[in-house]
Formats: structure tokens, sequence, C-alpha cells
């Protein structure tokens, strides 16, 4: 379970239509239609990446919510044996938090596609995983859509299903102890320690609260 702080809002005069928000969310809350982006709060998860896409426009802003969205799956009303089922032929553990931003585990991406659930987008609104970077959760999302014989097909044009670890050189387990220091919003050196016992549970941004599910 994670809360929602914060969503995103766009400032019409600013927006050219340019549609290159539409192509970095990780939820589809952003569609841009007649040549002006709108946005769907009740899928926003806050990601921001809308607003680094529109850097040059400026025309996406953060806003904060009045009270937390909760984003919640309850794993407790599918079959346990088909979650744990699919969480084997994925390879990974129900327990284990497989998105270093929201700690979502594989179990509550599991229990989403037991109810329904069929895209990353879609699990993204059910469960808070890839709510954030949509990196490094978005391989193991796939395979435990796949293990659940659901085939995710998509073109290498389509930013927001990033290759598992492709490019990526660096991981939270070998940040330099100096760059975990400059950061501390990132709590990098806790999840670090958590990391040797196989565990990641404390969300790394601070605008995401984790609450026990
Ligand atoms: S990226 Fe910015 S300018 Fe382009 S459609 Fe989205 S909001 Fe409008
Ligand atoms: S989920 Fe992220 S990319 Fe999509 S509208 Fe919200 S802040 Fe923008």
């Amino acid at each position: 379970m994670i809360n929602i702080t914060q969503v995103v809002k766009v400032i019409d005069e600013k927006c050219i239509g340019c549609k290159q928000c539409d192509q970095v969310c990780p939820t589809e809350a952003i569609k841009t239609v007649d040549r002006l982006a709108r946005v769907d709060k009740d899928l926003c998860t806050g990601c921001n990446k809308c607003i680094e896409a529109c850097m040059d426009h400026g025309a996406i802003k953060r806003e904060f919510l009045d009270a937390p969205r909760r984003v919640v799956t309850d794993s407790g009303t599918v079959d346990r044996s088909q979650l744990e089922k699919i969480c084997a032929a994925a390879l990974l553990d129900p327990e284990e938090a497989i998105c270093l931003c929201t700690a979502t585990t594989a179990g509550e991406v599991a229990a989403a596609i037991l109810k329904g659930g069929r895209t990353p987008e879609a699990l993204s609104v059910m469960t808070g995983v890839r709510g954030v970077c949509a990196i490094w959760c978005t391989g193991p999302v796939i395979r435990l859509l796949e293990a659940a014989s659901i085939k995710v097909e998509r073109s290498s044009r389509d930013w927001r299903v990033y290759p598992e670890n492709a490019g990526m050189a660096i991981g939270i387990w070998n940040v330099p102890p100096e760059v975990a220091d400059k950061y501390p919003e990132y709590r990098i050196r806790e999840n670090q320690e958590r990391l040797k016992h196989g565990r990641i549970e404390v969300p790394m941004f601070a605008n995401i609260e984790r609450t026990p599910s």
C-alpha cells in the first residue's frame, strides 16, 4: 500500500500539444487530445516524468493533494496458491519488494494480475508499482505478467517500458557512500543495509509514504 501525496496539473496556455508527456506516463494518466494535455488525477502517481518531458515548455506543474490518496491491492482476497504460482514462475518471492521507489512487493503485483490487471500501466494504477522512476521494477512486472501467460508486446520506442536493466551500470547496491550521504532524502544507506538481508522495505522518495498493508 502506498499513499500518493502529489499529482500534476497542466498550464493550458503553455501546452503546445506535442504529446511528449503521453509517451512517458507509466499510468496513462496524461493524454493529449485536440492539442491540449489533460490529466486524470485519479490515475496520476506524481512520478513527475511528464514534467521532465515537458521541460522545454514548462506546461506541467506539481500539485499537492489536500489528503493522500491510498493505492492498495488486497492480496488477502485472491487465491494464495495462484499468487504463489505466478511469483514462483517469475522467480520472485511474494514478499520481495520489486519496486525500489515504492517497495511494492511481487505478491501485491501478482494479486493485481489475479484481479484483472493485464498491462504494466494497469498494474501501476492498482498497486503503485512503477509509480516513480518506472525503470528497475518494469522487468519484474513484465516477468510476473508473462508468468501469468500475459504477453507484453511493445515497440522498442515505447518509452514507458524499458528492457530490464538495459544500459544501467549503477544500482542502489553500488551507489558510493559519498553520493548516498549527499542525498539523505533517498534513504540510500538505510536501503543498502536492508538489501544485505534481501529486502527493500522503505520507499526511496520523500513524497511516497508506505504504510503497512
Ligand atoms: S509535453 Fe508539455 S507541451 Fe507537450 S503536450 Fe504535454 S503538456 Fe503539452
Ligand atoms: S503519473 Fe507521472 S507521468 Fe503520469 S501524469 Fe502523473 S506525474 Fe505525469
